[in-house]
């Protein structure tokens, strides 16, 4: 075979994989519930969709700006001030497909034999995956239920040396539902002043999915590492638009032109309607999205509470993003075992923690991006599972 060694290393993503068996099933007449795939089961907000369609009969159809059109830079940089209470310039952000592009970017930046990235596991898989495919080491932070799913600092800081060249750090995390301790992150970047050339990728995808009143504490809060620190958000999941493919990345300025450069050449820019749409998203009355976190929270509760009532379960209170990372370990089946009991025999498509690194082993995530009805089903139908 012709293609090149390198593409052995790279892992994917089994929600998909997921998604299609599901998907599979349901052709074939089983009645499957959903609560594998990571995305808001609902439509995107009327407004944002207008503004697409808005964009193309204004006649916005060529190329823009490979880092994004201007006026979209210019509202993403005010919403950070909004958000993050931060003043940065519209000239460090850049516009991508999806929020993915720039954590590949990143690792591809940065990772080469030899060198070693530290990433959360378990954690979103593409970390893991990218780091194998561009050569360097993947290091795990490992994130503990007995630590809610956060780390410890002195710990993380125990893993770093002379190869260490980015740290990846995700909060609130998928798939934990996890909120990394504040002074977790303090500690943290105290002990990262002793390593200056080290990096940081801070994945706030799901910075605006905080529930019980908490505010999201961004890296950004830290000037002190400011002038290497890479910022990771989009529209995917706050504005339900995972099939627009936009987010946006924020990057220090001797990095803006090494990553300008590696967008002309993956992908030149992003469709240019969605971008005006996104303008849309960030400046409309934001009551769509506060009404979508309600219903989050509603079936965040359920799903915890129905879980913890289950044999051989345990669940501790997801804090963000839609996930519940239920504890398995009394079941008597691993985490694979469990997902294709629940799938093939059961009708319930969830994720086993093992897809998301060797941490997750004992657990399996469920996304409560699903109706309290649907909920409501999957728990009876895990309950019933788990009794035969
Ligand atoms: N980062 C994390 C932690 C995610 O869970 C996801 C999607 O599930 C992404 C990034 C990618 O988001 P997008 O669909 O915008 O590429």
């Amino acid at each position: 075979m012709g293609i090149s060694k390198k593409m052995s290393n790279l892992g994917t993503e089994t929600a998909f994989d997921v998604l299609a068996r599901a998907a599979a099933l349901a052709s074939k007449g089983m009645d499957v519930i959903n609560l594998g795939i990571g995305q808001p089961d609902f439509p995107t907000p009327p407004p944002i969709v207008e503004a697409g369609i808005k964009a193309m009969r204004d006649g916005h159809h060529g190329y823009t700006a490979a880092n994004g059109i201007p006026a979209l830079r210019e509202t993403v940089a005010d919403d950070i001030f909004k958000r993050r209470d931060v003043r940065v310039s519209a000239d460090n952000i850049l516009i991508m497909p999806g929020g993915k592009p720039t954590m590949s970017f990143a690792i591809e930046m940065f990772g080469e034999d030899g060198a070693e990235i530290l990433y959360p596991n378990p954690g979103f898989p593409i970390y893991e995956s990218m780091i194998r495919y561009s050569g360097a080491t993947p290091v795990p932070i490992p994130l503990k239920e007995e630590n809610g799913f956060s780390f410890n600092a002195e710990e993380v800081l125990s893993l770093l040396n002379d190869k260490t060249r980015l740290i990846i750090l995700n909060s609130p995390a998928n798939p934990t539902g996890g909120v990394i301790a504040k002074e977790e992150l303090d500690a943290l970047v105290r002990g990262l002043i002793q390593w200056p050339d080290i990096y940081i990728l801070s994945d706030e995808i799901y910075s605006r999915m905080l529930y019980d009143g908490q505010s999201h504490h961004s890296l950004l809060s830290y000037p002190e590492i400011r002038d290497r620190l890479i910022i990771l958000d989009g529209w995917s999941k706050t504005y339900a638009m995972t099939g627009w493919r936009l987010g946006w990345g924020l990057w220090p300025d001797k990095l803006v032109p090494e990553i300008t450069r590696l967008c002309v050449n993956y992908h030149s820019c992003v469709n240019a309607a969605a971008q005006y749409a996104g303008i849309t998203a960030l400046t409309m009355d934001q009551s769509p999205v506060q009404e979508m976190m309600t219903a989050f929270d509603r079936r965040r509760l359920l799903v915890h509470e129905r879980l913890n009532a289950l044999p051989g379960i345990s669940c501790i209170l997801p804090k963000g993003a839609f996930y519940a990372f239920a504890n398995i370990q009394d079941s008597g089946l691993s985490s694979r075992q469990m997902q294709e009991k629940l799938l093939e025999q059961h009708g319930i498509a969830t994720i086993a923690g093992t897809s998301f690194g060797d941490y997750g082993e004992g657990y399996i995530r469920l996304s409560y991006a699903n109706s309290m009805e649907n909920i409501n089903r999957a728990m009876d139908r895990m309950e019933t599972a788990l009794k035969s």
